[in-house]
């Protein structure tokens, strides 16, 4: 073999190599998106995982192949909110409520993107807006008074058992009843009333949602649909969110 062939044959073994990495690096990406969302089980078969592709891609109105493809690797690489898509069977609705009308947040942490003036103003606002809709009252606490939703800010790992991962991809997480938490990634870049960054009010109003009992929604115009869709100016809630929430708690009286 001469030289000018063996640097050739070195050549193509290194693609087919970089070929492999890239495409088990893909692989266990899909996988644990999969597991993550719970649409599969961890330790699947192969025909469980195409089976869950398939329903990823029926769900999100992509073209359903049961193929990782190239579509349902771009909408995967959305940015979007950390609760999972898939409730495990043994949540059954009522079970997850609160059982009081009237409900507390605290603001615990900040973050130190926007003044705090600034992120009350958008916590309230997006409280109010569930508010509306409702026989239930938000009124905020401080200090040592304990409260239904906790609000913080952390980056990456913060000891629940869900990491956040860096700027994109997940957004937020929050806790249903009666825990409550809203957790912010504050490796994001936070913003109010801006579309060049992450909204603030429009992530909190769907993470109410989940402090409320609320799952995710495959309508895409609801505000609980999981996927992040940019920023929206006046944002409100949705028909579907609306049917929602009034399902658990009632309809607003006056
Ligand atoms: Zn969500
Ligand atoms: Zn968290």
């Amino acid at each position: 073999m001469n030289l000018r062939m063996l640097v050739f044959v070195t050549f193509l073994s290194l693609v087919t190599v970089l070929h492999s990495m890239m495409l088990s690096t893909g692989q266990k990406d899909l996988v644990e998106y999969l597991v993550q969302y719970r649409y599969l089980q961890p330790n699947a078969t192969d025909a469980q995982l195409q089976r869950a592709i398939r329903f990823f891609q029926q769900k999100f109105n992509l073209t359903v192949t049961g193929i990782f493809t190239q579509e349902t690797r771009n909408f995967m690489n959305k940015s979007r909110c950390g609760f999972p898509d898939i409730l495990p069977e043994e949540y059954s609705l009522y079970d997850i409520k609160w059982d009081k009308k009237d409900l507390t947040f605290k603001i615990e942490s900040f973050t130190n993107q926007l003044t705090q003036d600034q992120q009350r103003t958008e916590f309230k606002r997006a409280f109010d807006e569930w508010e509306r809709q409702t026989q239930l009252t938000f009124t905020e606490v401080s200090g040592t008074t304990e409260a239904n939703f906790k609000i913080n800010f952390y980056k990456k790992a913060h000891n629940d058992g869900s990491d956040f991962d860096g700027p994109s991809g997940v957004l937020a997480h929050a806790f249903y009843p009666r825990t409550g938490d809203i957790h912010f990634d504050d490796d994001e870049d936070w913003g109010v009333n801006v579309s060049s960054k992450t909204d603030l009010y429009g992530v909190m109003l769907h993470e109410i949602g989940h402090a409320l009992g609320i799952e995710h929604s495959d309508d895409s115009s609801a505000v609980m649909y999981p996927m992040y869709r940019g920023y929206v100016k006046d944002l409100k809630l949705h028909q579907d969110d609306i049917a929602g929430i009034q399902e658990l708690y009632g309809k607003y009286q006056s």
